[in-house]
């Protein structure tokens, strides 16, 4: 009998952890090295006004399985959005979100009307994307030029750019279709008009709720995943290197190295760290080109019932506010307690708001919040967390980069996480699932 695979996980967020479980359940060996002092990565939660709440993520999405699959593998209830409706602060006022959208691009009319969001000669330009002739995107395009191109540039700017900011904390203009909307790329070709495009990827979506979150937020599930895993905390990977039968892990400091000799090695690290660690395996000038947006969630809890309406609002950043979306979390997964809300600041190319001290912060939160849904009940607490270099912008050809990158990975090294097919939760976990599968069937 072989003996059992010894695998080097890099990095214990979402990606790392979901692989390293991976692994140990095809009867691989796992070490998980995490340079700070936790797991979760972007997954962990905090208390504010005594309950805990999410800091990054808290919530999931279901059409993606991997990240549902681990939390209720891990034992967790999984429990939907109390609230379903969203709006959006714009000229002036909150405006229904408009309901039959695909990443904002509309595919009902109607709803689009009704909602107000654009202006009436940004509405009347929309419908020209029926008699236009049709201009399937050959290659790669940003979302922002195609949309801007059949739609008009309110829809970009009042509808997809804050949509899509909310997941990239990017920019429209610069984010890749193929990379961030998949379901409508693979649609697009085959339609004249960009609308019946929408129409038709929304009609490849399963019925039912769209995210679930975990009772009590996302922050719990990393340390319950990484119970009975080999996790060793404050071991930051500083090089890899190839061995006769496989690969030496680097740690410790430059003056007393520690070495960790394994079968292969999974790299789940944003794409800095991942390419400084592939330096010299392959070439890494690709992955040194991605660029990371810095963001910042400021918490806030308030003694008294939820403010304003729905699930939250999202702001568009031609509105000129600090807050680029809010959410009201208590409100939205029903939680008991004082009246939690989440404020986002900051997106990729404007990390000037996130070098305000926090105390600026939560008052300039606090301020447009009162002026898009009038007065608050009294500031119990407030957190204020910045990630830096929080979320991959995947710029047009991003897809072609990951394909280069696998390509030239060498046998028994796979990278996994949110720097390549996907940053949410789910699609990370998958990512992780996918690189422990590649490492052991001797693939990338
Ligand atoms: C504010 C915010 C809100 C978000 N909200 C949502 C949401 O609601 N839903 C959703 O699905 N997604 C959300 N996301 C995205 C999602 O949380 C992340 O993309 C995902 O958690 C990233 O997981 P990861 O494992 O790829 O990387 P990370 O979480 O970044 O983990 C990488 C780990 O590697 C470690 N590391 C780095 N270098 C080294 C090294 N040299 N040696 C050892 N360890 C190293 C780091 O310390 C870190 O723990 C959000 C992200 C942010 C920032």
């Amino acid at each position: 009998m072989s003996a059992a695979q010894v695998v080097a996980v890099v990095g214990a967020g979402i990606a790392g952890l979901s692989a390293a479980l991976e692994l140990q359940r095809r009867g691989a060996v796992p070490i998980v090295l995490e340079a700070s002092g936790e797991v979760g990565g972007k997954v962990r939660s905090s208390d504010v006004g005594g309950v805990p709440v999410d800091e990054g993520a808290d919530s999931m999405l279901r059409r993606i399985p991997h990240g549902v699959d681990l939390a209720t593998a891990a034992g967790f209830a999984l429990v939907s959005p109390a609230v379903g409706s969203a709006s959006v602060w714009t000229r002036g006022a909150l405006r229904p979100l408009p309901t039959g959208t695909v990443m904002g691009i509309p595919a009902d009319l109607a709803a689009l009307a009704r909602s107000e969001v654009l202006s009436a000669a940004g509405l009347l330009r929309v419908p020209l994307d029926l008699l236009q002739p049709g201009t399937p995107p050959l290659q790669d395009i940003s979302v922002g030029e195609l949309v801007a191109r059949r739609l008009g540039r309110e829809v970009v700017e009042r509808l997809v750019d804050p949509l899509l900011g909310g997941v990239y904390a990017g920019n429209a203009d610069l984010l890749s279709l193929q990379a961030t909307l998949p379901q409508l790329a693979a649609t697009v070709g085959q339609h004249r008009s960009l609308i019946t495009a929408a129409r038709a990827a929304r009609g490849t979506l399963a019925p039912g709720p769209v995210f679930a979150g975990i009772v009590g937020g996302l922050g719990q599930l990393p340390p319950a995943l990484a119970r009975g895993l080999d996790v060793r905390l404050r071991t930051t990977v500083r090089g890899l290197s190839r061995t006769v039968l496989g690969w030496r892990v680097e740690t410790g400091s430059a003056a007393d190295p520690t070495y960790l000799d394994v079968d292969a090695v999974v790299l789940a690290v944003p794409s800095r760290p991942a390419a400084r660690l592939l330096t010299g395996h392959v070439p890494v000038e690709d992955l040194e080109a991605v660029e990371y947006a810095s963001v910042g969630i400021v918490t806030l809890a308030l003694d008294g019932p939820s403010p304003g309406t729905g699930s939250g609002y999202l702001v568009p950043a031609v509105d000129g506010r600090t807050t680029k979306a809010v959410t009201f979390t208590s409100r939205k997964w029903g939680r008991p307690g004082p009246a939690v809300v989440r404020a986002s600041v900051g997106r990729y190319g404007e990390a000037a708001d996130l070098q305000r001290d926090d105390d600026d912060l939560v008052a300039v939160v606090l301020e447009e919040l009162e002026a898009a849904v009038g007065p608050l009940p009294r500031l119990l607490d407030s957190r204020v967390t910045r990630w830096g270099g929080g979320l991959p912008q995947y710029a047009v050809g991003h897809l072609d980069l990951v394909r280069r990158l696998r390509t030239a990975l060498p046998s028994g090294l796979a990278v996994a996480g949110a720097a390549y097919d996907g940053v949410g939760v789910p699609a990370v976990a998958r990512s992780g699932v996918e690189a422990a599968r590649a490492v052991l069937a001797g693939d990338r």
